[in-house]
Order: structure tokens, then C-alpha cells, then sequence
């Protein structure tokens, strides 16, 4: 056992380091508050999990005073989401219309988001420490309450002390699982089958979403690839693989022609990563000592593309809540309880939107059997703004509170 001296302790222990824990550490160690955030991979490099930065995203990285240098980074820019049917456009949401900086998604690779953001957060905030390989795989409890976390990284199995544990581990959060805290899922149309076709000159730059035949194709945009994803029916999977490689290659190659000359390069299943698309959230967010955020906390359906927005909203959300109770020592449940309020009702929300698009839009659009058509109501121009608006901010347009700590 070690002496107590040697037990590193901390204010705060962020687990994660995806979007929401990141943000979450850097937002907290800006006010002085000590931080560390543990990850349990040694890079940011890993499979494709999502890279699209609404203008709220944009607009805090704004206040951190970094959205020029991150959009300095090679990526995409998204004003219109548009879907292509047959020969006809159908523009759903134009953000060209809000009024922001930014009024596009930015399409721009995770990992490289992640690594900017560790690398500009270290250099900034000193109250930041950043430990990779470091894989939580237990609580520290005292009388019920979580004091803070073991957990391995190559210099052997460590103990991390803190006055409050966050959980940013992710949709398969195992810190949840540890805490018994079991998330009510809600069932959604369709699954997404992931793969990646090589990027040729002369292609056309911008996202697509492509409805045909029963099928619905999202292309975007990844500089030097293409990554593709496939919408199909829940638990269809198996059926298309039935039907053969060639058959999934001819399907792709006629829903986007321009990728006929290139299927070839799906050459086995394993090209192809199923991806079961769930959504859900917990009832609880918080014991004592213990707070859930980001999919930890939620998965959002894949409509709309918000996960990566939503999970970083509640980070700026619990560092503007915590931030000063943590400093001055005396942070109690109640404080966590705050977080919750603030955030569940805005999560609920979005997921019932999401769910109202399942019914209208996703299971239309992968009905082989109806010609899709695109709900009227989207053609009103109110409805359209209002949709432009929940999609870039959410129902609620969050901002980081608190002056920077001066550090000297
Ligand atoms: C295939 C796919 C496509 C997606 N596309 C989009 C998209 O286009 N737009 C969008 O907004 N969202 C998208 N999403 C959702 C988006 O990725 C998530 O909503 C977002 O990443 C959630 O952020 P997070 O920080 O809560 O969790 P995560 O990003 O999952 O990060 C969790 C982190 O915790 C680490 N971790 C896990 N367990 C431990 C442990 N025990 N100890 C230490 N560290 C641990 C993980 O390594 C990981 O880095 C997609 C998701 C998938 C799977």
C-alpha cells in the first residue's frame, strides 16, 4: 500500500479524454482549478467517431480565443444540410441565415481537434495535467462516497485522489456501469455501416446526403479519403451481408456514381464497420463525489450530427457551475444535482427532435418500398430557421462564465 504522502491527489479528476472531458479540464484548469484528466489511449488517433463543429462549438472555442487557429487546421465547411433525391435537391437547413461568426458546421478530424486542444490547454493553464495510457478501472470510495479513482498506466497501477470524479468515458462508460447506473434506451430506425473510399482530384469538396431506392448515403469530406456511412433499417446488417460484397459495392457505386471506379476498394467485410445506433441517457447524473457527462451521460442519435456539440456544452455547462465551489473546497452534491438541471431537460429535448426525425425523415428516406418524400413542413421558412437554430446552438446557446485566473 502506499503512504498516504504518495497518493497524488487533485480537485478535480476528469476520466475521458474525448470532447466533453477535454474541454471540460480545460475550461475548469482556466479558473484555477487543479485538474487532471486521465485518457486511456496513448494518442487521439483512432476509428472515425464523428467530426462536425456546430457554430456553438465554434463560438466557445471563440471565447477561449482559439477558433481561428483550429480553423486553420485543414477541414470542411457545411451551410446547407441538403439531400439529394433521384435528380432534385432538398435543402432542410440553411445556417447561412444565423447570426454568428460561424455560420457553417466545420468538418474537421477529432483526433486532430483533441490534440490541438490538449497541446493549447497544457501551454495555457498550468492547473492542467494530461495523463495518456491511463485506463480507470476502479473507484476509491469512503463511506459511499467517491474520493477518487485507480487506475493503470505504464508506471504500474496508480491511486488519484479528488473532491469530485468526473466520468466523460464515453457512450460504453465503464465508470457508469461501476456506479450501477443504468441508462434508459430509447429505440431508433437504423443502424450505419461506416467505410472509407479513396479521395481523387477533381472530386467535388462539399457533404452530401444521398437518398435513393430505399437507401440513404452520408458523404463527407475527410481531405484524403472519403468517409462514407450507409443508413440501413435496424438489424439489417446481417441480410446485406448475405447478399454478398459485390452486391454492397454495386448498391454504393448506384446511390453515388461519382464512386463507381473506386468500390473495388471495399475488399472485405472488415472495410466495413457496423456502427448500432443507440440513444439514451441516464436518469442520474451525479452521486456523491461522482458526475456523468457527455455520452456517458447520453447518446444522442447520430440525426444532426450533435453528440460531439452536446457532449462539450455540458462540459462548459459543469465548469461554469463548479468551477468556483471546487476552488474554495466546499463542493457538495447539490452543486452536481445543478449540473443536471441545467443540462437534462435541454439532452430530452434534442433526443425527442431526433426521435421526431427518425419517424419523419430516416424511416422515410429507407422505406425500399415508398418513394421518399420530404415532410412539407420543412418548406416553411420559420420551421427552417428554427431547425438552423436548434442544430447549430441547441435549445440553449451556452457560454464559458468566469474570468481566466491570471497565472503568474
Ligand atoms: C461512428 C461514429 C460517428 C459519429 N459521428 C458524429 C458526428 O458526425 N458528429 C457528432 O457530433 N457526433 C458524432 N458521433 C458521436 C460523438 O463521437 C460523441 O457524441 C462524442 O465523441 C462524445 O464525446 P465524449 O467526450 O462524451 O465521449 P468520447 O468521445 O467517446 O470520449 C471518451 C473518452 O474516454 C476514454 N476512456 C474510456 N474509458 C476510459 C477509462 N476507463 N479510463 C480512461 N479513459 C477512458 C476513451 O478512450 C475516449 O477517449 C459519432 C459517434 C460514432 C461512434
Amino acid at each position: 500500500m502506499p503512504l498516504a504522502s504518495d497518493v497524488a491527489q487533485t480537485r478535480c479528476c476528469v476520466v475521458g479524454g474525448g470532447p466533453a472531458g477535454v474541454i471540460l479540464a480545460i475550461c475548469l484548469a482556466r479558473r484555477g482549478v487543479d485538474v487532471t484528466l486521465l485518457e486511456a489511449h496513448r494518442d487521439f488517433d483512432r476509428a472515425f467517431r464523428g467530426d462536425t463543429l456546430h457554430p456553438s462549438t465554434l463560438e466557445l472555442l471563440d471565447q477561449l480565443g482559439w477558433a481561428d487557429d483550429v480553423l486553420a487546421i485543414p477541414h470542411g465547411r457545411m451551410t446547407e444540410v441538403a439531400f439529394d433525391v433521384g435528380d432534385q435537391t432538398f435543402s432542410v437547413v440553411d445556417l447561412s441565415v444565423l447570426k454568428t461568426r460561424f455560420p457553417y458546421v466545420a468538418i474537421l478530424p477529432q483526433a486532430k481537434l483533441l490534440q490541438f486542444l490538449v497541446e493549447r490547454g497544457t501551454a495555457a493553464f498550468p492547473k492542467l495535467v494530461v495523463r495518456m495510457q491511463a485506463k480507470v478501472d476502479e473507484f476509491i470510495r469512503v463511506q459511499g462516497q467517491v474520493v477518487g479513482v485507480r487506475y493503470n498506466s505504464p508506471d504500474g497501477h496508480q491511486e488519484l485522489r479528488a473532491d469530485l470524479v468526473v466520468a466523460a468515458d464515453g457512450r460504453f462508460s465503464s465508470l457508469r456501469k461501476r456506479a450501477g447506473i443504468e441508462p434508459i434506451r430509447t429505440s431508433t430506425p437504423m443502424d450505419v455501416l461506416w467505410f472509407r473510399l479513396s479521395a481523387k482530384e477533381g472530386d467535388p469538396h462539399e457533404m452530401h446526403f444521398r437518398i435513393d431506392a430505399g437507401h440513404l448515403l452520408v458523404i463527407v469530406n475527410r481531405d484524403d479519403y472519403w468517409q462514407l456511412g450507409l443508413v440501413i433499417a435496424k438489424g439489417s446488417y446481417h441480410d446485406l451481408k448475405q447478399g454478398g460484397l459485390e452486391q454492397m459495392r454495386e448498391l454504393v457505386a448506384k446511390l453515388a456514381p461519382q464512386f463507381a471506379d473506386r468500390v473495388h476498394e471495399l475488399a472485405q467485410w472488415s472495410d466495413i464497420t457496423p456502427l448500432v445506433v443507440e440513444a439514451s441517457r441516464v436518469p442520474r447524473w451525479h452521486q456523491p463525489g461522482l458526475l456523468l457527462i457527455g455520452d456517458a451521460a447520453h447518446v444522442m442519435s447520430p440525426v444532426g450530427g450533435v453528440g460531439i456539440n452536446v457532449a462539450i456544452q455540458d462540459a462548459v455547462v459543469a465548469a461554469n457551475l463548479l468551477a468556483k465551489p471546487l476552488l474554495e473546497g466546499r463542493l457538495t452534491e447539490k452543486n452536481l444535482m445543478a449540473v443536471q438541471r441545467s443540462r437534462a431537460w435541454s439532452v430530452w429535448l434534442i433526443q425527442r427532435l431526433q426521435s421526431a426525425l427518425h419517424k419523419r425523415i430516416v424511416r422515410g428516406a429507407i422505406d425500399p418500398l415508398k418513394p421518399f418524400r420530404p415532410p412539407w413542413i420543412l418548406r416553411l421558412p420559420g420551421v427552417r430557421k428554427l431547425a438552423a437554430r436548434l442544430i447549430a446552438f441547441g435549445p440553449v446557446r451556452v457560454r464559458i462564465r468566469g474570468e481566466k485566473t491570471p497565472f503568474v
